[in-house]
Order: structure tokens, then C-alpha cells, then sequence
């Protein structure tokens, strides 16, 4: 626990600016205040109860007895009116440290490597986040409002007493701390595995419901709404139960909590009592222990409670931690470093003229790698390697699985090659910083990835700050111009989550729209048409190519139609590239090529 607590506040520590510390500074001051008030209050009571009998008070200790009332009352109001001040500031700082850990866990998270975006799952995910935030919270307002303060009370009042009370009753006071910090250390230890248990199962409990929204098409095309509640009342069930022994543990050790009370509260008082009886004390005496004995075991209790929720906290934050330990892409732009990539993109961040900027694949081979493990790897490409010439098309076809897209995210370097390597303009992909190397790419991919805003705001997404001609000029090269401004919003409208609101072809005009105001050295479709029909796709193609620089352009694709012009057709068949060669070539060479070619030209006339 120690050490997660370290890691906690490490983040913490690093994600307070200024503005969090001057406010905790207060907070802190405030506390000290509010502690020095409340431990002050019950001596004021007990000269004033004194001077009510008119007994016990002394030359420093003013008789009036309405004086001393006042200043008890007074002490009251001002450590309670600390404490609300406390929260005031407290909440500004709280705010802004969840603002800069949700920002720091933001930019972590969508830098992460695919691998870790392929095996996540999405609700899971943000509610792991959400809890480990939340956890912050809980953490902060326990260390400030709990964990501090009674702190400060303990201490103070400890001094009081020492100072105030004889043997008896400290060593009374002594035995009962021990006796708190024995049942809170059982407290903290026992509490965490169920804390833990909870995130866990809460987070799956949400990931199975955020799968489930996700799905809902899946779900009404097969009316297979009440099998996929049982499935989420099933996580909900089990967050139920260690929910259920997470408040069975806390509870027994609030039973020992409150035996250790009875037992010194009783103790102190039966002895204080018999003192009073015997004269040995003031009335008023018997109320400054009854007092004490109380203002310290409370805080104790609190103090127990805050131990508590701060290890409850950290059962929440652990996982979280564990995805900011993860190594994140080095995009090597927050740092100055090593820059071959110059020769591709300028300073300003614009792709250069295309001059030398061939892509080559040389003996690459690659291997996804399997299970949580990450051990053992299903080979997917097996020494492939071609070259894409500056300003020219490769096609690359072939069956589904036979690594087609995998060629292009180790060209992207989602994935590292196993073996071989990949140049662009003769610099290895390896050496380009990612964020030169995703600015020098477009890619326009199968499944279209839009973003629940505005048409504008998902074309001009590909290129921060453009202007609106700008994107109408992508729209236009798209050929979907004319058809957002039928839309009764135009550009303003609203596409839906992921695009739902869209046809398939809109979909993929917007992709191929935010690709051209990209204005790449290389564009990649991967079966980008798929949803046009063969003339928008060729003067969709023509306009792309033709109105821009003469970019490069790989096309993967299982349409050979699309294809004919191409510079170079790769047929890639189980990661080996089977035929190379132009279409007519390929065609002459009566082999796999051949045969699919007459597959679909046989599919297209009996359509
Ligand atoms: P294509 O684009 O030609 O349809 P892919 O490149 O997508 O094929 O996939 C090639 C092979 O790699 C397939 O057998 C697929 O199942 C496998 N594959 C793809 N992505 C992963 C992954 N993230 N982890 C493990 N295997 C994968």
C-alpha cells in the first residue's frame, strides 16, 4: 500500500501547479487554525464553568464567567468558520488538480501504443480513469479534511492534556491510542484486497455496459436485448457481493473501533468520577476530561475513518497507475531531437515536394503478438519487399487476412517490424519521428472513424486551425461538397456517434475529404471506395491525385476494377506477395491474378 500511495502522490506532486499550492498552503494554515481554535475551546469552558462555582480560577485567568463563555462560544465559531473556508479554498485546488490529471491522463492514454488500443475495451477503460480520478478525490479531501486536521487536534490536544491532566488519565489516553492505531493497521490492511475487488469488478461491470451501447445495432438485429441485461446484471452481481464484504470488513473493524472507545471513554470518566468524589477534583475538572477524552477519541475515529478511505482511494487509483506506467509512443515533440525526417517535412510542419520520397518495404516480416503474454507470434508477413516510387500507385490485393493492413501499420509504425526495415525517402521509418511520419501519411481506412461533432469539425479535425475554404476545397476534391450543403445545416451538422447519422458512401467521402485537406506526401485507401460506385471512385481518385501535388498513393483494395491504372499491383497471399507486375501483365501470366480478375468480372456481368 506504501508503495502505490508513493506512485499516488508522485502523480499528484506533478500535476499541482501554482494556483493548487498556493490554495493547499491555505488549506493547510486554515487546518492549523481550526485545530488551535478547537483545542482551546474546552479550556475556556472549563475556567468558565470554574468561575460559575467560583472556584479554582487563577491570577492569569480572568473571574468573569460571561467573559470566558464568550470566548468558548468564540473559539467554536472561529475553528468551525475555518473549516468552512477551508472547504472554499480546498475546492478550488481539488478542481484544478482532477482538471490537470484527467488532461495528463488524457494525453497518456491516446498516446499509447495500438496494441494497447486494440486490446482495450473502451468503458472499462474510462472507468478506470473515472474511478482513479475520483480516487484523487477521495484522497485529497480525506488527507485534507481527515487525515490533517485530526492530525493537528490529536497533537494539540495532546499537548493540553499533557500539560493539564495527571498520570492516570494519560496513561489512559496512551493506551487507547495504541489501541486505535492496532485496530486501524488491521483496518488498512484488511480493507485493501476488498477495495480492490470492487474497482475491479465495477470496472467490468461497466465495460460490459459500455460494450452493450456500443452494440445496440448487433443487439436489435437479433432482439437479444434481455440475454445482453443478464449479462450485465451478472457483472452487476458480482460488484454486489464485494461491495457486500467490502462493508462486512469495514464494519467489523468499526466494532473494534468502537470497543476501544467504550473501553478508555469508560475508564477515564469512572476515573474522574471517583476523583471528583473524593475531592481530589473540581467539577469543573470533570468536565475538561469528559471533554478532552472526547475531543480526542472522535478524532481518532476520524483519523481511522480517513486511514481507511485513503486506502479505499488507493484501491481505485492502483489501476490507473498501472495504465500511466505503461510506455507511451515517443512523438519527439516536446523535445528537441534528432530530425532526418527534414529532409520530408519542413519546419512548418508541411510535407516537401515529393522528391526522393519513395516507400520501401525491404524483407520485411512481421508477427502479431498472441495472448495476454504477449509470447509466441502468428507470422502474418514473410519477407516482403517492393518499392513505391515518388508520385506513383501500388496496388496492393489479395484475399482478406493476407496482411494487406498490416503492411500499413508498420509503415505507420502502429507495430515495429520483426525483421527487415521500412525507408520513406531513404530514411528508415524507425529514425522519423512519429509525428513527421503520421504528417508525411493519410490514411483513409475501411472502417471510417468519425467523431460525434460536425461535419466541418471532422474534415478540419486532419488539419488543426484550417480555414473554412480550406475544408470546402477538401469537400470538393472529395466530391461531397454539394451534398453537405443540401443538408439543411451544411457543414454544421452533426454527424452522430461514429458517423451513425451518415450513409456509408458519406462516410467515406468525409474520410477521403479529411485526408486531402491533410495534403500528404503519401495517401493510403484502404478499401476506401469500398461503399462508391466505380466512377465517384475514379474521379474521386482523379481529383485527389490530380488537383494536388502528385502524391504517392498505395491502395489496398479487393476490387481489381479499381486498380487497372495502377504503376505496380502487389497480389499478396498469406503474407507472401504471390504475382507482381501492371494488370495486363498480370492478367498475361494466367495465375492467381488471372483467376481472380475472371471471378469478378463473372460476378459484375451476372450482377
Ligand atoms: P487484410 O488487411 O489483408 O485483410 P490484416 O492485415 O488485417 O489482413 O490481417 C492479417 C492477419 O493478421 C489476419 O489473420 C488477422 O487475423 C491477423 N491480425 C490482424 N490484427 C491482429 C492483431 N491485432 N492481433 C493478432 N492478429 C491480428
Amino acid at each position: 500500500m506504501i508503495s502505490i500511495l508513493r506512485q499516488a502522490t508522485r502523480l499528484g506532486w506533478a500535476q499541482t501547479d501554482s494556483f493548487v499550492r498556493r490554495r493547499l498552503l491555505i488549506v493547510v494554515g486554515l487546518v492549523v487554525l481550526a485545530a488551535a481554535f478547537s483545542a482551546l475551546a474546552p479550556l475556556a469552558l472549563k475556567y468558565g464553568v470554574d468561575a460559575l462555582g467560583a472556584a479554582g480560577t487563577s491570577a492569569y485567568i480572568p473571574e468573569s464567567p460571561i467573559l470566558l463563555i464568550c470566548l468558548y462560544v468564540i473559539c467554536l465559531g472561529l475553528s468551525r468558520g475555518c473549516n468552512e473556508l477551508r472547504g472554499y479554498f480546498f475546492g478550488a485546488a481539488d478542481q484544478r488538480l482532477q482538471r490537470n490529471i484527467s488532461r495528463h491522463l488524457s494525453a497518456h492514454v491516446l498516446r499509447l501504443p495500438m496494441a494497447f488500443h486494440l486490446d482495450r475495451q473502451t468503458g472499462a477503460l474510462s472507468h478506470t480513469l473515472v474511478q482513479g480520478i475520483a480516487g484523487y478525490n477521495i484522497l485529497l479531501t480525506h488527507l485534507t479534511f481527515t487525515l490533517l486536521p485530526v492530525q493537528m487536534e490529536v497533537i494539540l490536544i495532546g499537548a493540553v492534556i499533557a500539560v493539564y491532566m495527571s498520570p492516570p488519565f494519560i496513561m489512559i489516553l496512551l493506551l487507547s491510542v495504541a489501541g486505535y492505531i492496532i485496530v486501524f493497521t488491521l483496518g488498512v490492511t484488511k480493507i485493501m484486497t476488498p477495495s480492490r475487488d470492487v474497482s475491479a469488478s465495477q470496472v467490468s461491470a461497466y465495460g460490459t455496459f459500455a460494450d452493450s451501447l456500443i452494440n445496440s445495432e448487433a443487439i436489435k438485429y437479433f432482439t437479444a436485448e434481455k440475454f445482453i441485461n443478464r449479462r450485465y446484471d451478472r457483472a452487476l452481481a458480482l460488484a454486489e457481493s464485494r461491495w457486500a464484504r467490502f462493508h462486512a470488513v469495514k464494519c467489523g473493524n468499526g466494532l473494534l473501533v468502537v470497543g476501544v472507545f467504550s473501553l478508555s471513554f469508560g475508564a477515564a470518566v469512572l476515573l474522574a468520577a471517583s476523583q471528583v468524589a473524593q475531592g481530589a477534583l473540581t467539577i469543573g475538572d470533570f468536565v475538561l476530561i469528559n471533554a478532552y477524552m472526547l475531543q480526542i477519541i472522535r478524532p481518532l475515529e476520524r483519523l481511522g475513518d480517513g486511514v481507511k478511505g485513503a486506502a479505499h482511494a488507493l484501491g481505485f487509483i492502483e489501476k490507473m497507475l498501472n495504465i500511466l506506467e505503461r510506455k507511451t509512443e515517443d512523438h519527439c515533440d516536446a523535445k528537441p531531437c534528432d530530425r532526418p525526417s527534414r529532409a520530408l517535412i519542413a519546419a512548418d510542419g508541411k510535407p516537401r515536394p515529393t522528391q526522393g520520397g519513395d516507400v520501401i518495404f525491404d524483407r520485411v516480416s512481421f508477427g502479431y503478438r498472441l495472448g495476454q503474454t504477449g509470447r509466441g507470434q502468428a507470422p502474418v508477413l514473410k519477407d516482403i519487399s517492393f518499392t513505391v516510387r515518388a508520385g506513383t500507385t501500388t496496388a496492393i490485393v489479395g484475399r482478406s487476412g493476407a496482411g494487406k493492413s498490416t503492411l500499413i501499420r508498420l509503415l505507420l509504425r502502429f507495430f515495429e517490424v520483426t525483421h527487415g526495415d521500412i525507408r520513406l525517402g531513404g530514411i528508415s521509418v524507425r529514425d522519423i519521428p512519429l509525428i513527421d511520419l503520421r504528417r508525411t501519411i493519410a490514411v483513409v481506412p475501411q472502417d471510417v472513424l468519425l467523431f460525434n461533432d460536425s461535419i466541418a469539425y471532422n474534415i478540419g479535425f486532419a488539419r488543426p486551425g484550417s480555414t473554412r475554404s480550406e475544408i470546402e476545397q477538401a469537400a470538393r476534391m472529395a466530391h461531397i461538397h454539394d451534398r453537405i450543403m443540401a443538408l439543411p445545416e451544411g457543414y454544421q451538422t452533426m454527424v452522430g456517434e461514429r458517423g451513425v447519422k451518415l450513409s456509408g458512401g458519406e462516410k467515406q467521402r468525409i474520410s477521403l475529404a479529411r485526408a486531402a485537406l491533410k495534403d500528404p506526401l503519401i495517401y493510403v485507401f484502404d478499401e476506401a471506395t469500398s461503399s462508391l460506385d466505380g466512377s465517384t471512385e475514379h474521379r474521386v481518385f482523379d481529383d485527389l491525385i490530380n488537383k494536388q501535388r502528385q502524391a504517392t498513393r498505395l491502395i489496398i483494395t479487393h476490387r481489381l476494377s479499381s486498380v487497372l491504372q495502377a504503376d505496380e499491383i502487389l497480389l499478396l497471399d498469406h503474407g507472401v506477395i504471390l504475382e507482381r507486375g501492371k494488370h495486363d501483365h498480370l492478367l498475361r501470366l494466367e495465375g492467381a491474378y488471372a483467376r481472380l480478375w475472371r471471378d469478378q468480372e463473372r460476378e459484375r456481368q451476372g450482377a
